[in-house]
């Protein structure tokens, strides 16, 4: 994560990372801090990838996963 410090510019001339910024897949604007794109929901930052896939796992580890899973091997 710390690599991603160096990404944020402090920039003393103006609040430039406060600024919305456009979500290149689907040409939205999103606010500067924002997660997930409101158009789209797709994660806007490395981080919040990071978060969702380790959702992911947790919810895969999880017993209701286990139960989907394991119905679906019924078939
Ligand atoms: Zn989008």
């Amino acid at each position: 994560m710390l690599e991603n410090a160096g990404l944020i510019d402090i920039d003393e001339n103006g609040p430039t990372t406060l600024e919305p910024v456009m979500y290149h897949r689907c040409r939205s604007m999103n606010a500067f801090d924002a997660i997930y794109c409101s158009k789209c929901s797709m994660a806007l930052n490395q981080q919040a990838v990071l978060k969702v896939e380790q959702s992911t796992d947790e919810a895969k580890r999880s017993d209701e996963y286990q139960m989907l899973v394991e119905r679906r091997e019924i078939w």
